[in-house]
């Protein structure tokens, strides 16, 4: 019942902000009775920072419900090329290895996969990520890091740890700049359950929403 009014008051604050957003309904830790809640309460898009951990709660579910699961990362080599076939989405792609990496697995597995490329503007250690250093001359090549099955889709990045929403918006500014120069047509992916409004006012694609719809995980 709550995780229903949670997930109507969430999609009635996208539609005022008068953009096409995704909510992205981080489900991580919490079981799958919470999940077929949400699924009753018509939302249809998942994520997991586990890749086992989501296959074992939406190998059934996903085809059966008609989902779209994404990866929140980071993408570790071990795990990475059991993305393919049930994610549709992974947002945690910091380093040049891994696109090679996975450029290479999607040419195997043949199953599409789109992925965000993490960007860490807050310069805290803690935080996966390219610096914008890193990052620019990326995104200046002509051609991008993408093949028939692995699709660059946007700039996913996660907020100051602090939350200082002044900082927070700047940060969320900052990307929301680099792709208007360099890459127009990209989605960006931010804004978690403490920082959703300001990604909204920063015109964000994508929100990513754990501990508001599901509870805490303490
Ligand atoms: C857990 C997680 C979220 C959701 O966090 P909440 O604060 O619970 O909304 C969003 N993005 C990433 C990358 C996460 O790991």
């Amino acid at each position: 019942m709550r995780i229903s009014q949670n997930i109507l008051s969430l999609q009635a604050e996208i539609k005022s902000s008068g953009r096409e957003v995704v909510l992205v309904a981080v489900s991580k830790t919490k079981p799958v009775n919470l999940i077929e809640e949400a699924i009753s309460a018509g939302q249809k898009v998942f994520g997991e920072n586990k890749i086992k951990e989501g296959i074992e709660k939406f190998s059934d579910l996903k085809t059966k419900e008609n989902l779209t699961l994404h990866h929140l990362g980071p993408v570790q080599s071990g795990t990475a090329k059991k993305l393919f076939g049930l994610y549709d989405y992974t947002h945690g792609v910091s380093s040049l290895s891994t696109v090679e990496f996975l450029l290479k697995e999607s040419d195997k597995h043949k199953k599409l996969l789109k992925y965000f490329l993490q960007v860490n503007l807050t310069d805290e250690d803690s935080k996966n990520g390219f610096s914008e250093r890193d990052l620019l001359p990326i995104l200046n090549k002509t051609s991008l890091l993408e093949n028939e099955y692995f699709r660059f889709e946007g700039l996913m990045t996660i907020g100051p740890t602090s939350e200082d929403p002044i900082l927070t918006r700047s940060i969320f500014q900052k990307l929301n700049s680099i792709r208007k120069s360099l890459v127009p047509f990209a989605k960006l992916s931010m804004g978690m359950s403490g920082d959703y409004k300001i990604a909204l006012e920063e015109e964000t694609d994508y929100i990513r929403i754990g501990s508001f719809l599901f509870g805490s995980r303490e």
